[in-house]
Order: structure tokens, then C-alpha cells, then sequence
């Protein structure tokens, strides 16, 4: 219920107008993001770098609804894979195909997003498409099927583990050796679509999770190589997944490089210090810009005590 809540409220005009002005919501949110500026979230990257993990930068910014915005997008998210090449750093991006122009283009979406994997090809480096509400999973796959299928091989893309029909989108990309990163998943979706236990979700995640290191032990799946991810990617802070992945896998004899683990900037640290302490491979998922609203309340709605946290503070000011 209160997560519902949150989440509406993550995508209402009205909340976000509101909330944006108060002072201590940004100083709350930079908790979970990295900064305004792209300047700012190259040098948290490179502190989390000196720590031994890798980064997938995300510019805030979904929803874009005019051409104009979407190939601004375009060439910021162009701009980062530069700078990333020019400065030597260990991170790749993370992308919201809406950024692109999804909601109301889906060419022109193709194409910035075409134009994206050009430049990261020619740096050398990985572009994973965000996976958003389920009105837009269609249109993202289809996306990301295409510009695989076009010859583009440094893209992955994410699947949610509270959609029933995840199994089958994760049997069908591994058909066709894609990479996937496994998440629960962030926004609010009906019941007939979705499972709405936290149980079920956790059981899908492992079952989803299992079908991938089989896929990637079956077919010897090539070590990730940092900028490379491996094509089994787990993004979750819930320990018990990432033990019973981590077991799966070893079991299997995948080797360490053969996964990798994912966490957002600013949750669960000491985990994320942990799974790089065992020998794997850990990328943070980090965030930056203006437009952090939705992204800080989806974080807000994940767990009551930052809510709790956030509105305690906010009636001592
Ligand atoms: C790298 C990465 C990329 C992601 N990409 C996407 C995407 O493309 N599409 C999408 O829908 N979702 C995405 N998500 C979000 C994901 O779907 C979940 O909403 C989010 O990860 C919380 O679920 P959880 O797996 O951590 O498990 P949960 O069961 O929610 O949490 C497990 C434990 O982690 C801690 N925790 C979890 N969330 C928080 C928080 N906000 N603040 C503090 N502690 C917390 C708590 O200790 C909690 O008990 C991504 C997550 C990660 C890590």
C-alpha cells in the first residue's frame, strides 16, 4: 500500500514540483545519488574505482517527451562514454530507452540509441538498457533484439523477476545469448501482470537467476573483462539471493569472473565490500543529474526506514 503510494507519487507532476523545492529532499537524495553534474559523478566513480569496483553511470532523466530532449540525451549519454575513454575509467552506462524518446518516437529512439552503441563501441565499452514499467517491455526488447541482431554485441538489457512472463523472456534471450542483469524490479504493476509477494518475487529471482549460470555454464559463457560484463549479471542487495546465486554458480564451476554482482550507489555497502572481497566482480549502478525525483522516491518506496528517515528529518526542520 505504502509502496504504491510512493510510486504514484514518484511519477506525479505535482509531488515532484513540490518536494524538489525543499532544500533537505536533495541533500536527502544525495544518499543515492552521485551528484548534478557529470563532473561529479566521474569523481565518485573514480573513488569507488580505487576501491576495486567497476561503475555503470546512469543520467537521470526519464520520460523525455520532445525530439529536441531525446537527442540532447543522446549525445550527454555520448558525451560520458568519452569522458569515460579520455579519463581512463573502469564504468560503462545505463540507459532508460524513454530518455531516448520511447514514450513518443520509437524510431527515433532506435536511432539514438544506434547512435549510443557506435560510440561505445568505438571506446570500447557496454551500454545496458534500464528495464522500465511493463507498458514499455514490448517496445524495449523488440529495441534491444534489433540492435543485437544488427551486429551490436556490446548491449544487454534488464529483466524484472515480479513479471510472471519473466521466465519466458529469459529462456528467449538466452537462445540468443544475451546478457542479462537480474533485478526484482521498481515500479508498480497490477496484480493479473505481477507478483505482488515479496515470497514469490524472491523465488522467481532464484529461479531466473538459475536459468541463466545453467545457461552460462552449458555454454561456457566468456568471463566478463570489466567493461565487458559477463552475460550473468545479478543486481540485487538481498544477501540470501546473491548466496544462493553465488552457490548455484560454484557448484556449476563457474568461474568468479563468470558473474557479476550489482548494487546501487549508496545501498548495502558492506555487502558490495564483501562480494568484491570474495574475488568477484562488482559494478555500482550510479546515478547523477537534475532529475533525481523518481529515482530517489523508487528508492524511498524500496524500504520504509529510508522513508521514515527522510519524513523524521523533514519535521525537525
Ligand atoms: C544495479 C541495479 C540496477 C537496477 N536496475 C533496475 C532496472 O533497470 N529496472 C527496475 O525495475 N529495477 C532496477 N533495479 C531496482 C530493483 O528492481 C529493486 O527495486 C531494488 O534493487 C530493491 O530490491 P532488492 O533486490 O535489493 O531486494 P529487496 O528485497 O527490496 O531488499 C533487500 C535488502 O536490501 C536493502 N535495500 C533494498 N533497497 C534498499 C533501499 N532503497 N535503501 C536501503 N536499503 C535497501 C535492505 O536491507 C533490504 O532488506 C536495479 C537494482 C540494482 C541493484
Amino acid at each position: 500500500m505504502l509502496r504504491t503510494l510512493l510510486i504514484y507519487l514518484s511519477q506525479a507532476n505535482w509531488a515532484r514540483k513540490m518536494v524538489t523545492q525543499w532544500r533537505f529532499t536533495r541533500a536527502a537524495a544525495s544518499r543515492f545519488v552521485a551528484g548534478d553534474t557529470l563532473k561529479e559523478a566521474l569523481s565518485a566513480t573514480m573513488q569507488l574505482n580505487a576501491k576495486g569496483f567497476w561503475g555503470t553511470l546512469d543520467l537521470l532523466g526519464e520520460n523525455v517527451d520532445n525530439r529536441e530532449g531525446a537527442i540532447a540525451s543522446a549525445e550527454a549519454y555520448s558525451a560520458v562514454l568519452h569522458a569515460l575513454e579520455n579519463e581512463n575509467i573502469k564504468a560503462g552506462i545505463s540507459l532508460k530507452l524513454t530518455q531516448l524518446g520511447l514514450g513518443f518516437d520509437y524510431d527515433l529512439c532506435q536511432e539514438n540509441l544506434i547512435h549510443i552503441l557506435e560510440v561505445a563501441s568505438a571506446c570500447n565499452n557496454f551500454v545496458r538498457i534500464d528495464m522500465e514499467e511493463s507498458a514499455l517491455l514490448e517496445n524495449t526488447l523488440r529495441i534491444f533484439k534489433r540492435v543485437r541482431a544488427m551486429g551490436n554485441q556490446n548491449v544487454g538489457v534488464v529483466i524484472q523477476s515480479y513479471l510472471k512472463r519473466s521466465e519466458q523472456d529469459v529462456l528467449d534471450l538466452l537462445d540468443i545469448g544475451a546478457n542479462i542483469r537480474m533485478v526484482k524490479g521498481a515500479y508498480r504493476e497490477p496484480a493479473n501482470i505481477a507478483y505482488s509477494r515479496k515470497r514469490d518475487v524472491d523465488a522467481n529471482f532464484d529461479l531466473l537467476v538459475r536459468h541463466m549460470i545453467d545457461y552460462a555454464a552449458l555454454n561456457s559463457s566468456s568471463p566478463g573483462d570489466g567493461k565487458i560484463p559477463p552475460t550473468t549479471v545479478i543486481a540485487t542487495h538481498d544477501e540470501k539471493r546473491i548466496i544462493i546465486a553465488r552457490d548455484h554458480a560454484r557448484e556449476l564451476g563457474l568461474t568468479k569472473s563468470q558473474l557479476e554482482f550489482q548494487f546501487l550507489y549508496g545501498i548495502r555497502p558492506n555487502l558490495q565490500v564483501k562480494m568484491a572481497n570474495e574475488g568477484y566482480p562488482v559494478r555500482i549502478y550510479i546515478p547523477y543529474g537534475t532529475q533525481w525525483y523518481p529515482y530517489f522516491v523508487r528508492r524511498l518506496a524500496e524500504r520504509p526506514a529510508n522513508l521514515w528517515f527522510f519524513l523524521s528529518n523533514l519535521v525537525r526542520r
